[in-house]
């Protein structure tokens, strides 16, 4: 059967049932402003209020939406339109890392849409850096502070409620975002006598606050990986070579913040690198946008995600993010059902602890959760009997 409104229906009443057995927990929710959507549509309804989390659940369990965002903004009157009458009364600060913003090998060799193993990896392990080299560090929040949810589909939403953050408008927001992305860094004013003759080139020091001790130290941490992790920097074997030989000298050299112990070919580009690999990786314009605008609607935690029927979770803490795994711990439907389906891609794709082999074209059975993620991302029709 490929009748879309049947399946539509199907799906309606798996959320219907999962909604009935949820438990919603939303901070501060007489304040927040909600969005709902159907199939295929992220927000169709906006504008939305609720006194508290019974009576959120019993529009949910009733109108079964495939998508349901709540503001990042606290208002007087979150039902108020317009926006203007709603009387904003701060916002969390909030970063979207999301896959499809790196630059990583497997991106070019499978579907845009598709998340892999290193995919999930990598949006984890830049949600750490955020967490860790920005956000705790630069910024001295604190781990309570910070919350991290899985989005629902290919990276996670790291909320900062602190008070602290709450009234930034939207200009210092921006400036957050460009701090976090080494948007508009000057080399100059991190390495000062760069281009004066005679004068030994001074840069940063490990110890330095921002992003002079991000320099410095990721090219300390390039220079532990040996001539490899050097040669990842830019920097040709041979020099590395030469480099790597006098690392003791090279070291304590930066350590005090001279660097002319390094002889470094096309400086500028050399700098700009370090710097990439330190930048989170926010090149989508609205995924920026996230973290800039205080009237943002985003996932609610512990919800379905509606483009691929996993559920949204909001981690316990941020340590838990480590050994966090979206394809195992965040399947709503895993009921013992098995679904035909016929892929339209031939790959393999994990998850709930098993590898599922699919053949583009050729009808296979499959549990529920694997032919709905697939169903929902474009990739395989569904037969549901
Ligand atoms: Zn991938």
């Amino acid at each position: 059967m490929d009748d879309n409104a049947d399946i539509v229906q199907y799906l309606r009443n798996l959320l219907k049932e999962y909604y009935s057995k949820s438990h919603l927990y939303v901070d501060r929710i007489e304040q927040r402003e909600f969005g709902f959507g159907g199939f295929n549509r992220k927000i169709d309804r906006r504008h939305m209020a609720f006194k508290n989390t019974k009576e959120l659940k019993e529009y949910v369990v009733s109108d079964a939406p495939f998508f349901v965002s709540y503001s990042t903004a606290y208002y007087n009157d979150p039902a108020g339109r317009p926006m203007e009458n709603k009387g904003w009364l701060g916002s969390e600060l909030v970063f979207d890392l999301d896959v499809t913003d790196m630059n990583i090998p497997c991106r070019a060799v499978h579907p845009k849409d598709w998340v892999c193993k290193s995919c999930f990896t990598a949006v984890k392990e830049e949600t750490l850096k955020l967490i860790e080299d920005f956000l705790i560090p630069d910024f001295g929040f604190s781990d309570k502070d910070i919350k991290v949810n899985f989005s629902g589909n290919r990276g996670y939403h790291v909320h900062v409620s602190s008070e602290d953050v709450l009234r930034l408008r939207e200009e210092a927001r921006k400036q957050i975002s460009n701090y976090i992305t080494g948007h508009g860094l000057s080399f100059q004013k991190f390495f000062p006598t760069s281009g004066q003759k005679g004068k030994a080139l001074l840069g940063p020091k490990p110890a330095d606050l921002g992003w002079g001790g991000k320099i410095s130290s990721n090219f300390l941490k390039a220079m532990g990986n040996g001539i490899e992790g050097l040669m990842k920097l830019g920097i040709e074997r041979e020099v590395a070579v030469r480099l790597y030989k006098k690392r003791a000298l090279v070291e304590m050299g930066i350590k005090n913040g001279n660097w002319d112990m390094v002889y470094i070919k096309k400086k500028q580009e050399f700098w700009q690198r370090i710097v990439e690999a330190e930048a989170i990786m926010q090149s989508d314009k609205i995924d920026r946008n996230v973290t800039i605008e205080t009237s943002h609607l985003i996932r609610l935690p512990d919800t379905i995600h509606g483009s691929t029927g996993l559920v949204s979770k909001a981690l316990v803490s941020t340590k838990s993010l480590s050994s966090f795994e979206p394809m195992d711990e965040c399947i709503a439907f895993n009921n013992n059902i098995e679904l035909k389906i016929v892929p339209k891609i031939t790959q393999e794709i994990y998850m709930n602890g098993q590898v599922f082999e699919l053949e583009a074209g050729k009808q296979k059975s499959i549990p529920i959760y694997v032919a709905i993620y697939l169903y929902l991302k474009g990739f395989a029709e569904i037969t549901i009997k």
